[in-house]
């Protein structure tokens, strides 16, 4: 797996100059370096990681933990297995995401097998910008709204609102 911290360091649980560096300037936390040392042992597993390059990770509400993935070949069944193992593994609710340059793209994913049917770019009275995303159905979402919310707000930086 691709990683922004030697693979070696997260073998050896120690972190070379470099990737230290990277960890006390906020580029990483300790949750990523977690939750990267867990997939890099995985990968003998789910040998898919191997082409995988790992993003980021993020706490959200309910304890659940969201982990973004730049993945070419996972299928659903992949990210469900991926799931499982990483949360046994952490002791917690874990999301795997796949991501998507096109934010579109990506939130799509998210309320599979619900459809988008609009999205609407408003502007709130503080200046910042907000997609409002029309799904045919929402409870046909896989995820509650207001998780995909949060996902998409966390993990990539956009707000949404789904209604
Ligand atoms: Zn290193």
């Amino acid at each position: 797996m691709i990683t922004p911290i030697c693979e070696f360091d997260l073998r050896s649980g120690s972190l070379c100059g470099r990737c230290e560096q990277k960890l006390s300037s906020g580029q990483i936390s300790t949750l990523d370096i977690e939750v990267m040392r867990v997939l890099v042992e995985g990968e003998k597993r789910f040998t898919f990681l191997r082409g995988c390059e790992y993003l980021r990770s993020r706490r959200l509400s309910g304890e659940l933990m969201a982990v973004m993935i730049k993945c070419a070949n996972i299928d659903e069944k992949g990210v469900q297995q991926l799931s499982s193992y990483v949360a046994e593994r952490l002791k917690s609710r874990v999301k795997i995401v796949r991501d998507e340059e096109n934010v579109n793209d990506f939130i799509t994913k998210l309320v599979h097998p619900a459809r988008i049917v609009s999205i609407r770019r408003v502007w709130l009275p503080d200046g910042s910008e907000e997609l409002r995303i029309s799904v045919d159905d929402v409870r046909k979402m896989g995820d509650a709204p207001n998780i995909v919310e949060e996902i998409v707000g966390s993990l990539k930086g956009v707000n949404i609102r789904i209604g």
